[in-house]
């Protein structure tokens, strides 16, 4: 798994405003990329894709960069007070993608240029809640990590909160490419969290992702840089392998042995759920897909919203709760288990 090289990149003519959109369009176009211009915010329509399949996945290869206009920030209960956003979509390609139905057709990985100006509204948003701490999410709409290499926003964005007494981050990853923040000034306000599945799913429904030793050298890493480090392991997926369950407490063992010597980490879980809406898309883009989405260990549950997502039954999830906590408690006695869905 390589470092995310777009196959085409994008600029919105008001990002050459800003000396980073001009930096990355001087390096685009002396690297050789195919570098083009839109001239309306929101509106790409030079990605080519006949099939919902074919646009999906020339999406993924496309890289617009843009300015964040609405510099509003979202709430992000419960997990967060706000999200902090800093790029919309990723490159990877994985099947039970939580953003699966809340990206347009083409979801191509847009990352913003105004960073100073996302900063500045953070610094607002923490000054209203003072003395209270207020949290930021960095990956509620897109994994930041993979165009790290070209904007540096995660970087920035880890130093401005090691300067804020009242301010935190955090975001969450598949990719490893973390090296350019292990030297940030963080001062232990930004936690990095890790999406990990066991290596069957990762491959069978993760495309494009890099391998979960890969993450878990990754993990090794920016936790010996002193950052606070967790584990999300999602989505817990307990009717694709025989053994079930086990499968999952084999994963927090090899977790355990990877990160060796380093406690103070935070765990969440998440086992599989989906709506009718993301089934339709999925089977749309994937129509080989082998994720197990019918069976009897499923029923259907309505949401707060009015639509409704298919879960497991409460047997079930009880099952795994209990297994999945107790050997959490019993490999990392120092950790914090956030919550379990
Ligand atoms: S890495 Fe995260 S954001 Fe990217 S496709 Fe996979 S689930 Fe979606």
């Amino acid at each position: 798994m390589s470092a995310f090289a777009p196959a085409r990149v994008i600029f919105e003519r008001e990002a050459l405003e800003y000396p980073l959109g001009r930096s990355l369009y001087e390096r685009f176009s002396a690297e050789g990329f195919k570098v083009e211009f839109t001239g309306s915010h929101n509106r790409v329509g030079t990605i080519p894709g006949k099939t919902p399949r074919e646009a999906y996945a020339e999406a993924k290869k496309t890289l617009v960069f843009g300015v964040r206009r609405t510099l509003d920030f979202q709430t992000c209960k419960p997990s967060a007070h706000y999200q902090l956003p800093l790029t919309t979509s990723c490159p990877g390609k994985c099947e039970y993608c939580y953003l699966m139905t809340s990206l347009p057709a083409r979801p191509y990985v847009r990352a913003y240029v105004n960073i100073e100006e996302i900063l500045s509204r953070t610094r607002q948003y923490i000054d209203q809640r003072k003395p209270q701490i207020t949290l930021f999410e960095g990956s509620a709409t897109s994994d930041p990590v993979p165009v790290e290499r070209y904007t540096r926003a995660l970087a920035d964005t880890i130093r401005f909160f090691g300067g804020q007494e009242y301010g935190r981050f955090r975001f969450v990853t598949k990719f490893t490419d973390l090296d350019t923040l292990l030297d940030v000034e963080h001062n232990g306000r930004t936690t990095i969290r890790f999406s990990v599945n066991i290596p069957e799913i990762i491959r069978a429904h993760e495309h494009g992702t890099p391998s979960l030793a890969k993450r878990l050298e990754a993990a090794g890493k920016v936790a010996r840089a002193g950052y606070p480090v967790g584990f999300m392991v999602a989505p817990i997926i307990l009717d694709g392998d025989p053994r079930g369950i086990a499968v999952y407490q084999e994963l927090l063992e090899e977790i355990r042995s990877r990160i060796n010597g380093l406690d103070n980490l935070s765990f969440e879980f998440i086992t599989h759920r989906f709506t009718a809406r993301a089934e339709k898309r999925i089977r749309e883009i994937f129509p080989r897909t082998r994720l197990p989405m019918l069976g009897e260990n499923r029923r259907f549950k309505f949401g707060q919203f009015g639509y409704g997502k298919y879960v497991y039954t409460p047997e079930l999830m009880e099952a795994a709760k209990k297994a999945l906590i107790s050997k959490t408690k019993a490999l990392f006695p120092e950790s914090k288990i956030e919550y379990f869905v």
